[in-house]
């Protein structure tokens, strides 16, 4: 693999005697794209907070770029270049669109800040409300948006941020299909600049445009690492989908 930008090794993590992962180990290389999937409860998010600072893991260590992040407060880790979305971005209801973008491109800056925009800043916004087709809204509370444009507002905010590593829970869950393929080519063209990206997402057309390696949980625990065109032929994953038809057909399809 080229060189790692996140090594995962043997996290651990329970709420109570719930164990929600266990030995969990997988690596990120730097450019890469890696789909996370798995049934619903499997672990998913949960790995992402806890590789994101959300989380404190139990047990294991998380290297990104080669320094150990595991158990740092989620901002010092994504002042180091590793940021993620949520699977429901909340928005603030006193901002605009825009204003939410100014304050995101101001590291460190109060709140008070955003409103009085650094020259340069407009520029780059506009920019990117462009590109997140979210100009025609851009004078509208933030938290007016519909699900799919908060999430293309949450991904514009985390890129602003010129991550390393971005990790993405269920981007396109809500999302209109025409948003859809607009966030294909946002996300691949921010890709090509260097941003690694970690997935999670049941859409598999999405994975197959996206991603050339998949990493499946289940049950907390890592039962695959193939490439997406594998995952119908391995029989731990269609075990893992038994009985869950709807996912099963979206996965297996
Ligand atoms: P996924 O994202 O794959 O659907 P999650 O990571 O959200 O799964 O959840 C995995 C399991 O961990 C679920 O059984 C969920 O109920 C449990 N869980 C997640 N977060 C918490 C929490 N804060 N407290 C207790 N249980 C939790
Ligand atoms: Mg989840």
């Amino acid at each position: 693999m080229a060189d790692t930008v996140l090594a995962v090794e043997a996290v651990a993590k329970a709420f109570a005697a719930h164990k929600v992962l266990t030995d969990v180990r997988f690596r990120v290389g730097a450019g890469e794209i890696v789909g996370l999937l798995g049934p619903n409860g499997s672990g998913k998010s949960t790995l992402l907070n806890v590789v994101s600072g959300f989380s404190r893991p139990d047990a294991g260590e998380i290297l990104f770029r080669n320094e150990s992040v595991a158990g740092m407060p989620a901002h010092r880790i994504a002042r180091h270049g590793l940021v993620r979305t949520f699977q429901l971005p909340s928005m603030p209801h006193r901002m605009s669109v825009r204003q939410v973008l100014h304050a995101g491109s101001r590291e460190g800056a109060g709140l008070f800040d955003a409103f009085t925009p650094r020259r340069g800043d407009h520029s780059q916004v506009d920019v990117l409300l462009e590109q997140f087709a979210l100009t025609a809204v851009a004078d509208q509370s933030a938290s007016s948006l519909s699900g799919g444009q908060k999430k293309l507002l949450s991904i514009a905010l985390a890129l602003r941020t010129k991550p390393k590593l971005l990790c993405l829970d269920e981007p396109t869950a809500g999302v209109h299909p025409q948003l859809r393929s607009r966030m294909v080519e946002l996300l691949r063209a921010f890709n090509g600049r260097g941003v690694a990206m970690l997935v999670v997402e049941h859409d598999m057309h999405f994975i197959r445009e996206l991603c050339s390696r998949c990493i499946v949980l289940d049950r907390g625990e890592i039962i695959a690492d193939c490439a997406p065109d594998e995952l119908a032929k391995n029989e731990r994953v269609v075990e893992a989908y038994l009985g869950k038809s709807v996912e099963r057909q979206k996965v297996l399809a």
